[in-house]
């Protein structure tokens, strides 16, 4: 409604009575009328989908739909139209239906006088924008209150990873630490009496402890970041057999006393392959950790890494203690712990780490496992490679 004049869309395919309700119009003195009139259906649709109208005047005996029907495909396209329905005397039931359907009115057309008709055409446009206004009201709230909600449940949830890392810390963080004092203190006051091979076994109860203390701290520090959204992906392109086979050397040279065996084997060209090079490492790092960890000592892990036409995968599998079907939906869960761990230390940190490291890729992370038989991580990221003008890292 632009001003004083109203654009009205007339659907009525009774041509004396399209005129008749075109002259009432006419007479009106308060507001300008202008009228497209139409006879089907399917012309108003098009008309409406083209052009803007203040309002829809609609007969409900039309030769392409009939009553109601003429409705609904009206209101889909132009759900803020307001509609007055034309009904002839007899017809009084539907017009009450139509109105509970969405037509701010009707009018019985041989009732119509020009100011009744008039009086009718300004209050359905009146209503209707009220109508509209409240809906968009609404929504906003409706929007505001999802954010709220959403902001709501991160909080609980930083709340929550806040207690179980107090749990955690005042169990898991207790264990290495009184070790650490044991040893140390033995250290300190047996020196003279304790064997040189008693005294090596001390000092690596020491170091291990204080690794496994380091690697909780750092999974905490990383889940956080996660959390808040200050772990970022940034691309770089990668010579993933070299990465690998350096991350392979890293692993044999800093757990030499665990005696490890990392068989590592590779496909495809995997050079120039754009990742992040610290959410890699600590997708890779958290899988062979936890392979090594889940399995008996000197047992055999095998690492590959190839290149398909869409995707790099890694994958990482052991033969050790495998994970119960029941436990393997929420293994990627923080602090979740599967229920054979038995007396293996952890934190129940680092696949969640390495889930929110894969999503940051864009890719996916699966887990196949059997209890007793051994456990199969895959990581699949998505391919995407460097020029060569960019150059391989
Ligand atoms: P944790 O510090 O406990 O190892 P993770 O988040 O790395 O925490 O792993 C979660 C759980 O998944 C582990 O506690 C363990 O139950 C199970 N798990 C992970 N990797 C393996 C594996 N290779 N073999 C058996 N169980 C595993």
């Amino acid at each position: 409604m632009s001003g004083n004049s109203v654009k009205i869309l007339l659907i009525e395919d009774n041509l004396a009575e399209a005129i008749l309700l075109q002259e009432f119009l006419k007479v009106a003195e308060q507001k300008q009328f202008s009228l497209i009139h139409v006879k089907r259906l399917q012309e108003a649709l098009k008309e409406i989908d083209r052009d803007y109208f203040d309002l829809v005047l609609l007969d409900l005996g039309l030769p392409d739909s009939q009553g109601l029907e003429s409705l609904q495909p009206l209101m889909e396209l132009a759900p803020s139209l307001p509609i007055v329905v034309l009904t002839n005397t007899n017809d009084d039931k539907l017009a009450i239906e139509a109105v509970r359907r969405g037509a701010q009115d009707y009018l019985f057309k041989e009732h119509i006088k020009p100011e009744i008709l008039v009086r009718s055409l300004c209050y359905a446009i009146e209503r209707k924008q009220a109508q509209e206004k409240l809906r968009q009201e609404n929504e906003a709230l409706e929007t505001e209150i999802d954010r709220q909600t959403v902001e709501m449940l991160k909080a609980k949830e930083v709340d929550l990873l806040r207690s179980e890392f107090l749990a955690m810390l005042s169990h898991d963080f207790r264990n290495p630490m009184n070790a650490i004092l044991l040893s140390s203190g033995l250290l300190l006051k047996s020196e003279n009496i304790l064997s040189k091979e008693k005294k090596l076994a001390h000092f690596q109860l020491i170091r291990s402890a204080i690794k496994r203390m380091d690697r909780m701290l750092e999974e905490f520090i990383l889940i956080g970041r996660a959390n808040s959204g200050k772990l970022e992906c940034q691309l770089a392109p990668l010579d993933l057999i070299l990465f690998c086979r350096s991350l392979v050397e890293e692993f044999k040279w800093s757990n030499d006393e665990s005696n490890i065996n990392i068989t590592f084997t590779c496909s495809g060209e995997l050079r120039g392959v754009l990742c992040d090079r610290d959410l890699l490492r600590h997708i890779l790092a958290n899988l062979l950790a936890n392979a090594i960890k889940y399995s008996p000592e000197g047992a055999t892990i095998y690492f590959g890494a190839s290149e398909q036409e869409k995707s790099v995968s890694f994958r990482v599998r052991d033969r050790g203690i495998g994970i119960p079907f029941e436990d393997q939906k929420q293994l990627f869960e923080p602090f979740y712990r599967a229920s054979n761990v038995d007396t293996i230390a952890g934190s129940g940190l680092g696949l969640a780490i390495v889930k929110k490291c894969v999503e940051l890729h864009s890719g996916e992370i699966s887990v196949e496992s059997q209890v007793g038989v051994g456990t199969t991580f895959t990581v699949a990221l998505p391919l995407s490679k460097a020029t060569f003008e960019e150059g391989y890292l």
